[in-house]
């Protein structure tokens, strides 16, 4: 880790010096589940609030909240969707119910989308962009073309994303810490979500050079949860220091990886890894790094000792 960061930095500094202003890279943000519900540490609307200072505060371009409708329909989760809205970012559908495809019918998971567009799609900054719960497109290419063909009729776009990880896992384990009374290292809690996200960019990266031999304009996923809320100005900063560009979603979903036909159905490797695994990469090379597995974030969380209980005297 501590090496690639080392690489990366000086593969920076030469270009710095001569104004070569060509980025690295290029990632857009979106934030998944948007307004998720209040937690031991913020409250929904303090959670919101945050993050949107925290975009502002780096002048970020528009990131991609991608709304359950269900949680829109709680008393402040319109309004905190239309916060983001003000804001200037991209408010999307990501179904009402978050209910996983391979579980229903086509047909019930298209009137569950249909309920949450009555609700988004008055939002000022609403954008025909769906994303799957789950990212799980299906249990078979029948069920997942009825509900593409559907979405399709309506003038979606597939929300994809490039750069899949376990934030959402990370942030729970944050949240059950808090409840439990431990104290918690902020600094190194800080850094291990950056490093570990930094990561799967990195390595989501590699491989759209490997199997399309250039660079993507990539798309993160995050959920709208409490580490979001302390670290996302930290990340934005990580990944600007890389060289990189963040970029808004609308540009993100411009590069030609957007009309690239997948056939995969039910893929947490994101578009890139679908793409790869179709064009026959072993299925263990087109997913995360080892840091972005599940039984390495509990790990690193101990081995740190990053929350820590409280001591007392004896
Ligand atoms: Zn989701």
């Amino acid at each position: 880790m501590a090496n690639q960061l080392t690489e990366d930095t000086e593969k920076l500094l030469p270009q710095e010096a001569v104004g070569i202003s060509e980025p690295l890279g290029e990632i857009a943000f979106s934030l998944d589940d948007a307004p998720m519900p209040s937690t031991a540490i913020f409250n929904g609307v303090e959670k919101t609030e945050r993050i949107i200072q925290a975009l502002q505060d780096a002048n970020c371009p528009a990131v991609g909240i991608f709304a359950i409708g269900k949680y829109a329909h709680t008393p402040t989760g319109l309004k905190r969707l239309h916060m983001y809205a003000e804001a200037g970012h991209i408010i999307a559908n990501h179904s009402y119910s978050h209910y996983k495809l391979n579980d229903i019918t086509a047909q019930d998971f298209i009137e569950d989308i249909k309920k949450a567009h009555e609700i988004l799609s008055p939002l000022p900054s609403f954008k025909l962009l769906f994303r799957f719960p789950y990212l799980a497109e299906g249990k078979d290419e029948v069920q997942r073309q009825e509900v593409i063909q559907y979405l399709q009729s309506m003038g979606y776009r597939e929300g994809y994303i490039t750069v899949n990880n376990h934030d959402y896992y990370m942030s729970k384990l944050l949240v059950d810490a808090v409840k439990a009374g431990k104290i918690i290292d902020h600094e190194k809690l800080k850094n291990l979500y950056v490093s570990i996200l930094w990561d799967c960019i990195i390595s989501v990266d590699k491989l759209s050079h490997k199997v399309l031999n250039r660079k993507v304009k990539h798309v993160l996923l995050l959920h709208e949860n409490d580490l979001a809320a302390l670290f996302i100005g930290d990340l934005i900063e990580h990944i600007r220091k890389q060289g990189w560009k963040i970029i808004s979603i609308e540009e993100a979903y411009e590069d030609p990886l957007a009309l690239m036909p997948v056939t995969n159905t039910y893929s947490l490797v994101g578009r890139l890894g679908a793409i790869a695994i179709q064009k026959g990469l072993d299925k263990k090379l087109a997913v995360f790094p080892e840091t972005a597995e599940y039984s390495y974030i509990p790990r690193a969380l101990k081995q740190q000792q990053i929350f820590k209980s409280p001591v007392f005297n004896p």
